[in-house]
């Protein structure tokens, strides 16, 4: 893990002999070489700090299912090596000179978004994850405002961002549990308030995973009747106890009669091949299904929109994230409410293990990842 110490140290060494801006931060993780390699210890270089920059020494990296696309090049192709992660949390090790949000010593969290243009209508209000130009993402994302480099995640013992980008973790928090907030909980906290999602209301939750846990816990905490779809028994007893009111196993077709029509507002989280008519046809009219899953490319739901069309006004959309200040605020909320993921602390050594898990099912419910362990 690398100190504040001797971060000053290689400073001032490479301010003697490098230019006023500062030198490049070393910085180790993990990193796939190839997209059906494993994972191997990798060291690089970050950006120098500039005056609206923190550096962060990462304490804890969660494991979304978008690292696992990501690295698979579900989506697309990217460049190896690869080195994941968009679910930080940690401890601000040095500030530049015109930072003024966070000091030497505090928690700091970092989620999908590390920078954008900050000019156009959507960073302008706030919606950063739509900038015109691209936001900038934590890893794999060409950074624009640093030479086109190519961002490298989480899995790693520090970061450097701009303040304005970073997310202020309260120091009562349970700094174990907070990464997986910066990306699960704000992709499924945005739409359940995009969506307007009040107390009483009859709402649903299909895949409950990483993101789905999060969904369920945020809804009943409106005091909105839950209902969880999954694909096994398996998490049936953890879904009630979270305070969802009945849960659906979308593989037992009698658990789905007498359900048409039924929910104001459906989130979809579901990473794999589905029908999503499903959903659309158990909502009420004008009822909402959101859909923030992302499932590879080649395996990507279709709609057909002749049956869209028979399916009367009940609305689908799609949901990204969220932008930078709904994020602060998921945040704030959800520490000052103790509404956490639950999660399994695991060592760098046992991220190829834990992908897998995460592919079968076997996970309840975020794998985090302690940057100590990091070699
Ligand atoms: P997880 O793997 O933790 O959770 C997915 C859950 O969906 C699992 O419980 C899985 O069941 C369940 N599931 C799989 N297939 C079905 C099905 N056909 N019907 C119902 N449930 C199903 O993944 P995450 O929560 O981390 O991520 C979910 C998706 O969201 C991913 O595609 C990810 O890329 C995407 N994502 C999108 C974001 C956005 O901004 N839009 C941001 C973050 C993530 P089982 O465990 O039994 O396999
Ligand atoms: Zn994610």
């Amino acid at each position: 893990m690398i100190s504040t110490a001797s971060i000053n140290q290689l400073n001032a060494q490479s301010m003697s002999n490098t230019n006023q801006s500062g030198s490049r931060i070393p910085a180790k993780g993990m990193a796939l070489f190839a997209k059906d390699g494993n994972f191997q210890p990798y060291e690089f270089t970050r950006h120098a700090v500039g005056d609206n920059d923190i550096l962060i020494e990462i304490l804890y990296a969660g494991i979304c299912h978008s690292d696992i696309h990501m690295g698979r090049g579900d989506w697309n192709e990217i460049a190896y090596p690869f080195v994941p992660g968009h679910e930080i949390a940690g401890r601000v090790v040095q500030a530049g000179k015109n930072v003024t949000k966070f000091k030497v010593g505090d928690y700091a969290g970092i989620g999908c978004i590390v920078n954008s243009c900050g000019q156009c209508g959507y960073c302008k209000a706030d919606e950063e994850q739509f900038c015109e130009k691209g936001m900038v993402g934590t890893y794999a994302s060409v950074d624009y405002h640093h030479h086109d480099e190519i961002t490298q995640g989480g899995y790693a013992n520090n970061y450097v961002i701009s303040e304005d980008y970073a997310i202020k973790i309260p120091q009562n928090a349970d700094i174990q549990k907070i990464a997986p907030l910066l990306c699960a909980g704000i992709t499924t906290w945005s739409p359940i308030h995009f969506s307007n999602v009040k107390k009483g209301e009859s709402v649903a939750v299909a895949g409950f995973g990483g993101l789905g846990h999060m969904a369920v816990q945020y809804m009943v905490a409106l005091g909105a009747s839950v209902t969880v779809f999954d694909i096994t028994d398996d998490k049936k007893a953890d879904a009630i106890r979270l305070g969802a009111v009945r849960y659906v196993n979308v593989n037992s077709p009698n658990e789905l009669e007498g359900l048409k029509d039924q929910f104001s507002f459906i989130v979809s989280t579901i990473p794999d091949k589905y029908d999503p008519m499903l959903y659309v046809r158990m909502l009420k009219e004008n009822g909402e299904l959101a859909i923030v899953g992302m499932p590879s490319l080649a395996n990507t739901p279709v709609i057909p929109t002749t049956f869209l069309a028979f399916a009367a006004r009940r609305k689908v959309y799609g949901s990204m994230i969220g932008g930078i200040k709904e994020t602060q605020e998921m945040l704030d909320y959800s520490v000052a409410r103790g509404i956490y993921p639950e999660v399994k602390i695991i060592s760098a050594d046992q991220i190829d293990e834990a992908y897998r898990n995460v592919i079968d099912g076997k996970v309840k419910f975020r794998y985090v990842i302690d940057a100590k362990t990091l070699k």
